[in-house]
């Protein structure tokens, strides 16, 4: 037989790399902001058009490159960073693969213009495909500009696994933030679609810190400082209490790369225990400066994940560094025992006369006797222990779903026949007394003709907000309840432009706002269903739930949406409901377009009927 092996020709094999380093228009430009850092840039400006997928530009004032390391720097395993493996142990610079030029150029239109100091002209090169198509000389300032242009054109399966430019736009966003916080003595400015969204000036880390996430950061860091003989750490962390929902602000660096280390991560989450709200991420900027013999970055193309020699070590002192901190600065609340409050007269009582106490007795109390329960839910005997005030679950959904509120039987929607049937055909349920029963706080039981269906209360409560929130959306029919006093709730810009995105949206479900800025927004009304304390939350929740992906079209955006304010206001396991919410949410349940499934395709409920009962006592 014939000899088969073959090498691949270059540009396939730069394709393939390609696959590796390059995922979406953010690696690209990662890697050419790296390049810049390490060519010793003090300016470099990132300019994006439509999430990177058309343009991509990195203009430096580094050291440039010469009319034939322009041309060699495109070659692949072609670098100026490392010459020999031990170097691999003694690295300075962000890149050192020599990968990434050569892979870019594989898969896009590239232009570079280039200069050194030295060199009286620059060099322009274009690259298409791994094909230099001209190779100039041109007079151009000191430094490199390198223009990516359409990403991915000749791969179209790569192409369309491109999310909305939104989404890369997010995701371009989120690189340049990790890059211009490893280097803040570094002067950054990026524009997107040709509007100016970072002027950074080159500054210390706080500084930084600060322009990036808005004003309002400065007072909610808290300085974490540490020098040890196996690691320097400094940086800052969020005082606990203002942890939030999304995982948004959380930086690790080791010398000056971003990295990923959930089990770092976890150091710190130790250190927070017990001091934020549970569902909360505590936010941190920490930089860890090890001998770079001791960190191993080689074990991911991207470089995001490396692999520490003393992990544990670094553990330890790290858990313990965020302690002393959140401790030194008193953020930690104080112990109860410390302030004895036997000891102390409140002031307002001071000089008062001193009256007998009354004691007031329940004479009729048999501790014997089990608490009444209030009979078909008239009463308003709640028997309610969850602090949101069970009783507002459905206000204001009768007001929006306009039905006949005192008829419990009508069914709002013009829902299948097959789930409500299920109680037509009892007898009981004809006449509308149902029984439940609640079941350790998390199942309602419910007695159909076949037998028992057993209800997660939370899942039914999701689909029964659900379906009302996305009817509300759809017919912008919302009933929103002014807020006697605005609240002002503040953000960082990047979370106000996916404010921006979907205000429209949230106000058909019944949000009013008022003045939109940089750092904040004032909100004048909320959905009826929201209680003013939840507001700050359930904005938290929005954010993280659409920064993770925007939705591209508005219907999907609605339906996130309704997900979202769904998720966020059920009933949660764990609260007791009375025998009237119990009742309501299962009739609501049934009348449900689809009640057989949550939101997010959870079972709501199970069946069991006679007959499997019976089987049991055999
Ligand atoms: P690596 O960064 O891993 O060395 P790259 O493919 O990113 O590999 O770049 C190849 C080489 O091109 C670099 O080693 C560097 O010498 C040169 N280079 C790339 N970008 C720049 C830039 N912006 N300024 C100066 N030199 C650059
Ligand atoms: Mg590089």
């Amino acid at each position: 037989m014939a000899d088969i092996i073959r090498l691949l020709p270059d540009h396939v094999a730069n394709q393939i790399a390609a696959g590796e380093v390059v995922q979406r228009p953010s690696s690209v430009v990662k890697e050419l902001l790296e390049n810049a850092i390490d060519a010793g840039a003090t300016e470099i400006k990132l300019i994006i058009k439509d999430g990177g997928k058309t343009l991509i530009q990195v203009v430096d004032n580094g050291k440039g490159m010469s009319g034939t390391d322009a041309r060699l720097s495109f070659e692949r395993h072609a670098t100026s960073k490392i010459q020999k493996a031990e170097d691999l142990f003694n690295l300075h610079t962000k890149g050192f693969r020599g990968e990434a030029l050569a892979s870019i150029a594989a898969i896009a239109h590239v232009e570079m213009l280039t200069k050194t100091e030295d060199d009286e002209i620059g060099t322009k090169i274009k690259i298409e495909g791994s094909k230099v198509v001209a190779q100039e000389v041109v007079v151009a300032p000191k430094g490199t500009s390198m223009l990516v242009k359409n990403l991915f054109f000749n791969i179209p399966a790569r192409r369309n696994f491109l999310k909305s430019d939104q989404v890369e736009y997010r995701h371009i966003t989120d690189e340049f933030h990790r890059i211009s916080l490893a280097h803040p003595q570094v002067a950054f400015s990026f524009y997107n679609n040709g509007s100016d969204v970072f002027q950074l000036p080159g500054n210390d880390f706080r500084k930084r810190i600060v322009h990036i996430f808005g004003r309002k950061t400065d007072e909610k860091l808290v300085p974490v400082e540490e020098d040890t003989q196996v690691v320097k750490i400094s940086g800052y962390i969020q005082k606990p209490e203002f942890a939030k929902k999304s995982r948004g602000e959380q930086f690790f660096f080791a010398n000056n790369r971003f990295i990923k280390s959930p089990y770092l991560h976890h150091a710190i989450l130790g250190a927070f225990e017990g001091l934020i709200r549970p569902g909360t991420h505590p936010g941190y900027f920490l930089n860890l400066e090890v001998d770079p013999g001791t960190i191993d970055i080689n074990i991911h193309p991207t470089k995001t994940e490396v692999k520490f020699d003393d992990e544990h070590t670094l553990y330890a002192m790290l858990k313990s560094a965020v302690k002393h901190s959140l401790g030194q600065f008193n953020v930690i609340p104080a112990l109860d025992f410390e302030q004895d409050q036997n000891l102390e007269t409140p002031y307002a009582y001071k000089g008062k006369k001193v009256g007998i106490p009354q004691v007031v007795v329940d004479a009729s109390f048999n501790p014997f006797e089990e608490v009444k329960k209030s009979k078909g839910g008239t009463s308003g005997n709640y028997t309610k222990t969850s602090a949101k005030g069970w009783e507002n679950m459905y206000a204001g959904l009768e007001v929006a779903v306009d039905h006949p509120s005192s008829n419990n039987s009508t069914l709002e929607f013009e829902s299948e026949v097959v789930n409500s049937s299920i109680f037509e055909s009892d007898n009981e349920a004809a006449d509308h007394v149902t029984h439940t029963f609640q079941l350790r706080k998390k199942y309602i039981i419910t007695t159909i003709k076949s037998g028992m269906v057993v209800i997660n209360q939370s899942r039914a409560h999701q689909r029964v907000l659900y379906e009302n929130f996305l009817k509300n959306i759809t017919i912008k029919e919302a009933v929103s309840q002014q807020l006697l006093f605005p609240l002002t709730l503040s953000f960082t810009p990047s979370e106000i432009e996916i404010l921006d995105e979907i205000k429209d949206n949230l106000c058909t479900v019944g949000f009013v706002f008022g003045e939109v800025s940089n750092e904040g927004v004032e909100i004048k009304g909320v959905p009826v269903l929201v209680a003013e304390s939840e507001v700050q939350m359930i904005m938290e929740q929005l954010m993280s739930d659409f920064q993770q992906e925007v939705p591209g079209d508005s219907f999907s955006q609605s339906d996130m949406l309704a997900k979202t304010l769904a998720k966020t206001l059920s009933v949660k396991t764990g609260e007791t409901l009375d025998e009237f919410s119990q009742q309501k949410l299962v009739n609501d349940l049934f009348a449900c377009k689809e009640s057989t499934l949550s939101p997010f395709n959870k079972k709501v409920y199970i069946m069991i009927t006679e007959n499997d009962i019976e089987r049991k006592f055999i």
